[in-house]
């Protein structure tokens, strides 16, 4: 017999912002079909763990997590439900059905608009253990209730999932599925929704955001998507992310450069800059063209912050190959930049090619650049003390002399430094003007005009 699900469910989330907006559509579809949301395991008669299974720290972080819950579940002795949802389960979901007994349901990304049938499922006297791994489809809507954070004034918005790039290293195509997106209108209506739910920065997400709309009929442009949404009244900032150097066009550049509501901000995952690696990357890009859209994102936009991602010791990598790659570093001065270590992920094509490079090097080569990148974000926030920025107040501050904590334009949430803010007269969720008074490494740190 089949009941609605009910009880109370708690949900942690990890990885990525396009997991979060995963488990924030499973949370507003489970609370729509009558479940409570709790905000923590102890208080909870279910617990899904959305986890990322995208590279090997994050399978490290998803298999620590379900293993506590696990011991946990085990301890009490309590009938507590166990859920593992998300990219590991759909990359190794038989396997932690098998491995770990006090999983009771594994859900791969395909599933996730059939959550509440699922809840249902396991809610029934006669359900038995399963792991159901199905094609990675499934794409959002904006019929699709989603929870949002309490408080919150930033909310992502998936335009696409998916991705049709095969890069060499990466296991996201089989995870995640070929590249779709949602038609334009939907996303308006997203946004709209958001808007109304007092959301005052939109980010705009996908595997890679600057395929929008290739696969649609009606071929919707990226940069008219933008313009679009840059006309709805009550939205403060748009923010894109995920653009890939191979895809992103001058249109969409101008569009960012031609809207004030558009953070003059781009999210450029380059990856390396030698030549021979883009190629055995399969980036579809060259070092020249990496240069020409760094050096146009300026031309269009001075005041532009630049974030790149790379990845260090990937097969083939020489000292040479190194030394371009943190030579270039040096010569692009992003605002913003991360490391990975290159992790070899078994069924990718990079992963059977030779000249594989050690641990403790990778590791060496990815603390080089960030040593060097440190000396060029403090010299490059220094440049802001005085400027006057708007601030988007998102928390108290427990740090002496600031009362909040918030973000400028040129701070993505997450992945950024942030802004410390003095004042005590604002409160979460405002936009203020600030004039930036101090900066380090990372932060900035003013105060409320
Ligand atoms: S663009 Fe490349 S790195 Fe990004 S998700 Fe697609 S295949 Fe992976």
């Amino acid at each position: 017999m089949k009941n609605n699900p009910s009880g109370k469910l708690h949900i942690i989330s990890l990885g990525c912002s396009k997991n979060l907006i995963d488990s924030e559509v499973m949370g507003g579809q489970a609370a729509a079909s009558g479940m409570t949301l709790v905000g923590s395991p102890d208080q909870a008669d279910i617990v899904m763990i959305n986890t990322c299974g995208f590279i090997l720290p994050a399978k490290e972080e998803a298999l620590e997590t379900i293993l506590t819950l696990a011991e946990g579940k085990k301890k009490s002795g309590r009938n507590l439900k166990l859920i593992v949802a998300g990219c590991l389960a759909q990359r190794y979901g038989k396997e932690l059905l098998e491995e770990i007994p006090e999983v009771d349901l594994v859900i791969g990304t395909g599933e996730v608009g059939r959550i509440v049938h699922h809840l249902q499922r396991l809610n029934t006297v006669k359900y038995e253990r399963s792991a159901v791994i199905t094609k990675p489809d499934f794409l959002m809507s904006s019929h699709h209730g989603r929870i949002l954070s309490p408080d919150t004034a930033t909310a992502y918005l998936k335009i696409s999932d998916g991705c049709s790039n095969c890069c060499t290293y990466c296991a996201i195509p089989s995870i995640r599925g070929k590249a779709r997106s949602r038609e334009p209108d939907d996303i308006l209506q997203e946004a709209q929704k958001l808007i109304g739910r007092g959301i005052r920065e939109i980010i705009l997400i996908g595997q890679d955001t600057t395929v929008y709309g290739r696969d649609l009929k009606t071929h919707p442009k990226l940069s008219n998507l933008l313009s679009e949404l840059a006309s709805l009244p009550g939205l403060s900032w748009i923010r894109l992310l995920y653009t890939h150097p191979a895809h992103i066009t001058a249109d969409v550049l101008e569009a960012i450069a031609g809207h004030s509501k558009i953070c003059r901000y781009i999210d450029l995952p380059v990856q390396h800059i030698d030549d021979s690696i883009l190629t055995a990357m399969n980036r579809g890009v060259s070092s020249e063209r990496i240069r020409e859209i760094i050096s146009l994102s300026r031309r269009l936009m001075p005041d532009v912050a630049l974030r790149t991602s790379l990845i260090v010791g990937f097969p083939g990598e020489t000292q040479k190959r190194f030394k371009r790659l943190l030579d270039f570093v040096k010569e692009a001065r992003f605002d913003h930049l991360g490391v990975f270590t290159y992790s070899r992920e078994e069924g990718t094509a990079a992963a059977k090619m030779p000249s594989r490079i050690g641990e403790k090097e990778k590791e060496r080569r990815r603390d080089l650049i960030m040593a060097e990148q440190a000396e060029l974000s403090y010299a490059i926030n220094q440049k802001w003390i005085g400027s006057v920025q708007e601030v988007l107040i998102e928390e108290e501050s427990d740090r002496k002399g600031f009362a909040f904590i918030g973000r400028c334009r040129r701070q993505a949430p997450e992945i950024d430094g942030v802004t410390y803010i003095r004042n005590h007269s604002t409160e979460i969720g405002k936009i203020m003007i600030c004039k930036i008074t101090d900066a380090d490494h990372y932060d900035l740190y003013g105060e409320i005009l």
